[in-house]
């Protein structure tokens, strides 16, 4: 098995979540007592938030290039970025290991393109939505049509990941928001809406909508559990 390493705290709820799904993928394979070998670094988000709303990315792959060469010397085989975000500087953070990473926007696009998706929504922050960096893999790399919400919406989508989900707060209000704009991004023609920030399935799953739901943190740790066990 290989060992996985995980540069997560961004934030650390759902870094929760992809320890877990991991854990669990690898006992799911495996059975008896196997559990995953990790490597994670799990950073101080909040100087990494301000970086990133004041514009200095170049401050943000810094401190993620940093983390990675730690994660990599600890013996880590391969790495994920434990969030959609902060894909937007992975490049910097690959020339600066020598072990290869997993992207999140491929696997969730190896999920969509295995389905027989063309047309997707996607939710996250507002970098997330509104750049190239993520909706231009889907869309170039992979032939993808994809769809996000109304400006208004994308403040509302936004405003909840950093003031309440990033904190652990999950508020009945706005999971109805979401499933509102998910609803949106269906009638506009969405086959599927991409949960494109790890903390989002902390507040909406697949039971609570008819709309099939990518949760990018699920799909992520499957990814690195089939990885790591080579299957
Ligand atoms: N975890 C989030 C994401 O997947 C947002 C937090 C961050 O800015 O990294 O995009």
């Amino acid at each position: 098995m290989k060992t996985i390493g995980l540069l997560g705290g961004m934030s650390w709820e759902s870094t929760v979540g992809y320890y877990r799904a991991i854990n669990k993928g690898v006992k799911n394979s495996l059975g008896g007592l196997h559990s995953a070998k990790i490597a994670m670094y799990s950073v101080d988000f909040d100087p990494i938030e301000k970086l990133q709303h004041s514009g200095d990315w170049d401050g943000t792959a810094k401190i993620l290039s940093q983390a990675a060469k730690g994660i990599e010397s600890a013996g880590a085989d391969f790495i994920l970025i434990c969030t959609n975000t902060m894909h937007k500087v992975a490049q910097e953070i690959e020339n600066a290991i020598n072990i290869p990473l997993l992207h999140i926007a491929d696997a969730t696009a190896d999920v969509l393109v295995k389905e027989g998706i063309k047309t997707v929504g996607l939710l996250g922050t507002a970098f997330t939505m509104e750049e190239d960096f993520y909706k231009g893999r889907l869309t170039e790399k992979y032939g993808l049509n994809v769809l996000v919400p109304e400006k208004e919406d994308r403040d509302v989508v936004h405003g909840v990941i950093y003031e309440e989900l990033c904190l652990g707060n999950i508020d009945a209000n706005s999971k109805a928001e979401y499933l509102r704009i998910i609803d949106a991004l269906a009638k506009d023609g969405a086959e599927a809406v991409i949960l494109g920030c790890t903390e989002i399935g902390m507040l909406v799953s697949q039971e609570d909508t008819m709309v099939k739901l990518l949760d990018t943190t699920e799909i992520h740790a499957q990814k690195a559990v089939e990885y790591a066990l080579a299957i």
